[in-house]
């Protein structure tokens, strides 16, 4: 194997997490590494003027967003990598404001599988968007992030409570409300106001609604005594945003590219910027209606021009049903790497270990949807990287989760398989993954993006 420690690549990433705290601080750090890079924002409200050779982005809810890049030649297919940039955590309530012996906290709502133990005695940050209503009486949206510990979730002494450590349920509605400051008066909409001033000079606003959530703010670092892991929250999914983006950034444009990642995987992708949305079945339908059909467009302008006049002819229904079948999705979610101290919760043969390499992930009820069509593909791809590859199957006598990939698949009917980097502590408030697998699914992709032929 060649070097598998990318020191400059894992700085990139614990920015990348430590900055996105929430889907709409991840979309908006991926589009503005895309504008760095020369892509170009596309707005979904706008007509669309698409280039061969060129590369675009364009974000719904501006919490998910869809990058990609058109080859300079016949568009024959996609290589398409998939993600989602949510993460299960904390959100405030509508009416957060709680008082208790004199504290200030705030109610909250739990979003997605949060493993809740862990948000103990944390210190928490806060961040979202919030919609402020001017002097003059217009709205606008802000993106909020309060990056220092101003609240925690205290746990109770083990001296009043003897059964803790027995396994006692944790009851997010009366237990886990943050602590914020010793108050009888204090107001969410009071903070709010006074950080909006702090962090975007903004007075005499009026906060109209928000969406905001806590997070913890220790920054992500490289633990273990060769620096083997990754600690940080979020790594589900936002490890793979990252390894996408850094594979797009990276490939060599020759094949069209296209990296989706949605939001609300977390809490089964019903929404108009989840997979389960058309999201990225109207962007395939405006790249099919701009430059579908397998039209040959190699040579000059002139040919170009012949092009266009067939377009109408060939950017139809018919062209877009090639165009998705002639492409393939690699959804990237992470998976659950063999824990040593929980060995029994996998099945023997199919453990992954951390810095073992991406895992391709099987389930025969379709929770996954790799096959061994879209199997054998991923294998070949990580030969040709000189990458290890792992495969994850759950025990036959234990349920399993799902990710993004089956999801696509059946609203797309596009080649799909699901694959992620090992870790442990998937839906803690701080998880952990292998700093040589961020290495080994980068390069993956990358040899995928750039890959001639798909089958
Ligand atoms: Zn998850």
């Amino acid at each position: 194997m060649s070097e598998t420690f990318n020191a400059e690549r894992l700085t990139r990433l614990c920015d990348f997490l430590r900055q996105s705290p929430t889907p709409w601080h991840a979309a908006g750090n991926m589009a503005a590494r895309l504008e760095q890079a020369g892509f170009q924002r596309l707005e979904e409200k706008a007509n669309w003027q698409l280039t061969p050779g060129k590369r675009y982005y364009v974000t719904r809810n501006d919490s998910a967003i869809i990058a990609f890049q058109l080859p300079e030649s016949e568009l024959t297919g996609l290589r398409m990598i998939g993600a989602h940039t949510d993460s299960p955590g904390l959100h405030l309530k509508p009416n957060a404001t709680q008082c208790s012996a004199g504290w200030l906290q705030l109610g909250v709502q739990v979003y997605g599988g949060v493993l809740l133990a862990p948000w103990f005695d944390r210190d928490l940050g806060l961040a979202g968007r919030v919609h402020v209503r001017h002097a003059d009486g217009h709205l606008e949206s802000i993106l909020l992030n309060v990056d220092r510990p101003i609240a925690t979730v205290p746990s109770l002494a083990i001296h009043l409570d003897r059964d803790v450590n027995s396994g006692r349920p944790i009851n997010p509605q009366t237990q886990m409300a943050p602590v914020l400051m010793q108050s009888d008066t204090a107001t969410l909409p009071e903070l709010l106001a006074q950080w909006l001033k702090e962090q975007h000079g903004l007075n005499g606003i009026e906060v109209v609604d928000f969406e905001l959530g806590f997070y913890d703010v220790q920054p992500p670092s490289l633990v273990g005594v060769k620096q083997e892991l990754v600690a940080s929250a979020r790594l589900d999914n936002l490890l793979s945003c990252f390894i996408g983006l850094e594979a797009l950034l990276a490939c060599d444009g020759s094949q069209g590219a296209l990296l989706v990642a949605n939001d609300h995987e977390e809490v089964g992708s019903a929404s108009a910027c989840g997979a389960q949305g058309p999201f990225l079945a109207d962007v395939l339908k405006r790249i099919n209606a701009q430059v579908g059909g397998k039209v040959g467009i190699q040579g000059d302008g002139r040919k170009g021009e012949k092009r266009d006049k067939k377009r109408d002819e060939k950017g139809s229904e018919e062209t877009l049903i090639q165009l998705i079948q002639s492409s393939l999705m690699i959804s990237c979610d992470n998976a659950h790497a063999l824990h040593p101290n929980f060995r029994d919760k996998h099945d023997e043969c199919h453990g992954p270990a951390i810095n073992g390499g991406p895992v391709i992930k099987v389930n025969a009820s379709q929770r996954y949807a790799t096959n061994s069509v879209t199997g054998a593909l991923f294998r070949d791809v990580c030969r040709e990287a000189d990458v290890p590859v792992q495969s994850f199957v759950t025990r036959a006598d234990m349920g399993c989760g799902s990710t993004i990939g089956p999801i696509t698949a059946t609203e797309l009917g596009v080649p799909t398989i699901d694959v992620g980097v090992p870790q442990w502590a998937m839906h803690s408030i701080r998880e952990t993954a292998g700093s040589k697998d961020v290495e080994y699914l980068t390069r993956a992709l990358v040899s995928f993006l750039n890959r001639a032929s798909l089958s």
